[in-house]
């Protein structure tokens, strides 16, 4: 299988577009073609783990690391992902589980893949890999806690002082001697900015290999299909319908993955992404030109994206506006509703959501008459504990922590402090590894 940008140019093969992230023209990799698979192509997959190595085998064929691939799988998908039955307001439906992971985020997923991957693809090169993650928040920690450990790579995460939570913070800050972990005296914006510089600049690539783990990589993207396949064929397999999904959506990556596993021919019916207030998406497919937008603060923070990255591949595989509202649809829900839900469901179901799943609620609720008589699954993106100042006000209870992310908030954290500038990243990086020393 090969892999083309977006914007075109010479194919490539899993390995440099895994290891690349982004093509050299800017657009991001997408499949030549996607296999065909029939659910009875699974009928032996039993486990989450057998459908995802069977379904994603295709996309590694041919690949050095084509015979790792079960391995890969089975060092990613190491903790469950259930679709748990729930019935409110008279309706049956079901809450797909993605936070059961070492940072009780969906981005373990995607993160633990590119990780399982990049750390085979990278031989024995004298010099480390520098993976450089700007982050205002769940992405860095995901990826710092997927690549902890992991010899021969490195990550730095340059995230912005005082702007993440407690409990974000301390996901940032207590890896291992290969995580470096950098508070930016500035914004998100600048600690963006920072790493793009990087990436370019001459002098610093001279003496670091550096590589990027963002959403955008496709080897991010595949593996988070895996989840919807498997739930979707247990579905069908148990009811004979196709289940619809309803999932928050931000960067579209995640959406993007459920839609990919539909193109593969895997029993999925509608699927509808649930925005916050950042509504460019649901603008778009009613009519509105893609313009991206400055992004607006929502109590969903995880999906405050003003410019989708993923609709350039949702666009370049599906095409134009016209296609594409008859493919998925979109809503989007204001932090009022928000705020709403989170209450709501705890009252009526005893559960507590975070703020990013309440937003697939809400659609839930407001779906038309015409939809209710079909199964849906919506996605529960995080745990409710790691947005516990939100969420603990509104049900007036504390949330319990899960085990994996309370080991991560036992761990003492480190981190250095930096000015925003490239200066300041590059001296980090010379000096900051296996050196952590103002805690
Ligand atoms: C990243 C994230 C999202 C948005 O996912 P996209 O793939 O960017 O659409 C939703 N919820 C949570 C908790 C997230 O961390």
């Amino acid at each position: 299988m090969k892999f083309t940008s977006t914007r075109g140019g010479q194919p490539v093969g899993i390995e440099d577009a895994l290891m690349k992230g982004i093509a050299s023209d800017g657009g991001l990799f997408v499949p030549d073609s996607l296999p065909r698979r029939a659910v009875g192509d699974f009928d032996r997959a039993d486990t989450l783990r057998d459908t995802a190595a069977l379904l994603l085998e295709p996309f590694f064929a041919g690949s050095s690391i084509e015979e790792d691939l079960p391995a890969i799988v089975a060092e990613t998908l190491h903790f469950p992902i259930p679709a748990v039955p729930l019935s409110g307001d008279g309706k049956d439906f079901w809450l797909l589980e993605l936070h059961h992971g070492p940072t009780a985020a969906f981005k373990d997923v995607g993160a633990g893949f590119l990780a399982a991957c990049m750390s085979r693809l990278r031989g024995h090169e004298d010099r480390p890999l520098v993976i450089l993650v700007a982050t205002s928040g769940d992405t860095g920690g995901a990826v710092a806690a997927a690549f902890d450990q992991r010899p021969g790579i490195r990550v730095v995460v340059l995230f912005p002082k005082g702007r993440v939570s407690a409990r974000q913070a301390r996901q940032l800050t207590c890896w291992s001697d290969n995580v470096l972990s950098l508070e930016v005296e500035g914004s998100f914006d600048d600690c963006q900015a920072m790493v793009k510089s990087a990436f370019v600049d001459d002098d610093l690539s001279a003496v670091h290999d550096f590589s990027s783990a963002n959403s955008i990589n496709i080897g991010r993207l595949l593996p988070q299909s895996t989840y919807y396949a498997h739930s979707a064929l247990e579905h069908y397999r148990a009811t004979g319908n196709r289940p619809g999904y309803i999932i928050p959506t931000g960067n579209l990556g995640n959406a993007l993955a459920c839609v990919l596993a539909r193109d593969m021919g895997l029993p999925i019916g509608d699927i509808i992404l649930a925005t916050n207030a950042n509504r460019l998406i649901p603008d778009f497919l009613a009519g509105d030109n893609w313009l991206p937008r400055a992004s607006l603060q929502t109590l969903a923070t995880a999906m405050d994206v003003g410019n989708p990255s993923n609709m350039e591949r949702l666009r370049s595989l599906h095409g134009e506006q016209d296609q594409l509202s008859g493919l998925i649809r979109a809503v989007s829900v204001d932090d009022e509703q928000i705020a709403a839900q989170i209450k709501k469901q705890h009252a009526e179901l005893g559960i507590a959501i975070c703020p990013h799943t309440a937003t697939a609620f809400q659609v839930f609720e407001d779906l038309p008459e015409g939809d209710l008589r079909k199964d849906w699954i919506l996605v529960s993106t995080a745990h409710a504990a790691k947005f516990e100042s939100i969420v603990e006000p509104l049900i007036g209870e504390a949330v319990a922590v899960p085990e994996a992310l309370q080991s991560i908030l036992d761990k003492p954290s480190r981190s250095h402090s930096i000015a925003p500038t490239l200066e300041a990243l590059g001296d980090a990086l010379a000096s900051g590894f296996g050196n952590k020393d103002d805690a």
